[in-house]
């Protein structure tokens, strides 16, 4: 693929539309160490975000009006300050998001953590890569999906994922190997058939996410020389009607130390946010990051591809 090839094929630079969401990704430590891990994190993750970046986010937040705050890592739960940061940014109309593997809730030192989710509201995401346990174990780690369901169900206990509860809880599915997910409608289907079924556990919504040719992803491909074959199937894939809802044009995330990109595979790239945009969390400024120029890559033809991708899931309208 030559050099500013999806520039070349949405035929100018993507530019963002506003700042809907401040992503903090507060670390690489986690309980687990996933095939598909994008980050690359796992239990000898040192990266952690010092108290002192926390407390800028929280600045920017005040100061703003962007309305939800997306933590994710690593495993969040697994940071020192993690119940403190998250009690600071639950004010009263702010969404609050956390990226969970679930099974870190049932380690030492974590259990706590389901009440105070619920106390404070906050949204939570999950992947479980597949209704299958076999499948899903292959990829995050034998047992894994036990302890996933069994955290399910203790928050369902708590309303999350009840009808009319309000107390959110998606999962997210991606694909095992190197294809593109299928339709969003039809797996949620089959996992809520699955895992209402035969698990007993309810959750809101199933978000189809695409892998991206990044991260420990990106070297199964380069083991299994699927590589090329994969990036031509995104390339060849692209949906021009991806391109509104890709989720740089509407979030700003924040990396373990402070620097500013457009989306976190940019992070895992270190490709930082750029085009005369401050690329710090010290040097935040609105106005210009609400309107400023994406750094894209070809790896952006992975949230373009089909449906599209992004962390709500399959972009596209109507698909
Ligand atoms: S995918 Fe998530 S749970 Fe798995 S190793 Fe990466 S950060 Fe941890
Ligand atoms: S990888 Fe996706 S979200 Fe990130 S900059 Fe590219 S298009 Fe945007």
């Amino acid at each position: 693929m030559p050099a500013g090839a999806f520039e070349q094929r949405i035929g100018g630079p993507l530019t963002a539309a506003g700042i809907e969401v401040l992503q903090v990704n507060v670390g690489d430590r986690c309980n687990l160490s996933c095939r598909h891990c994008h980050v690359g994190a796992g239990p000898a993750g040192t990266r952690v975000m010092p108290r002192a970046i926390l407390e800028r986010c929280l600045a920017v937040l005040r100061a703003s009006a962007i309305p939800a705050v997306d933590v994710t890592g690593g495993a969040p739960e697994l940071h020192p300050d993690i119940r403190w940061f998250l009690r600071e940014c639950a004010a009263p109309g702010r969404r609050v998001t956390v990226r969970s593997n679930f099974a870190v809730l049932l380690e030492e030192g974590c259990r706590d953590l389901p009440d105070l989710y619920a106390d404070l509201r906050v949204e939570l995401v999950t992947s479980l890569p597949s209704w299958d346990e076999e499948h899903t174990d292959r990829q995050r780690g034998a047992g894994v999906f036990r302890k996933v369901v069994t955290v399910m169900r203790q928050l369902n206990e708590r309303g999350y994922g009840a009808p009319g509860s309000g107390l959110v809880l998606d999962v997210v599915h991606n694909p095992i190997g190197a294809y593109l997910p299928g339709c969003q409608a039809a797996l949620e289907r089959q996992y809520r058939e699955s895992l209402g079924a035969r698990q007993g556990v309810l959750f809101n919504r199933l978000r189809c996410i695409t892998n991206m040719p990044i991260g420990r992803f990106l070297d199964f491909l380069r083991r299994t020389e699927n590589r090329d074959e994969y990036l031509g199937t995104l390339e060849a894939s692209f949906n021009p009607a991806t391109l509104q809802s890709v989720m740089c044009r509407s979030m700003v995330s924040v990396g373990w130390d402070g620097t500013l990109y457009d989306c976190d595979f940019n992070q895992v790239l270190r490709l930082p946010i750029d085009h005369g945009a401050p690329a710090s969390i010290l040097a935040f400024d609105h106005e210009r990051l609400r309107r400023r120029r994406i750094t894209v890559g070809d790896h952006c033809f992975g949230c373009t591809a089909g449906p599209g991708s992004s962390c709500q899931g399959q972009a596209a309208a109507g698909r």
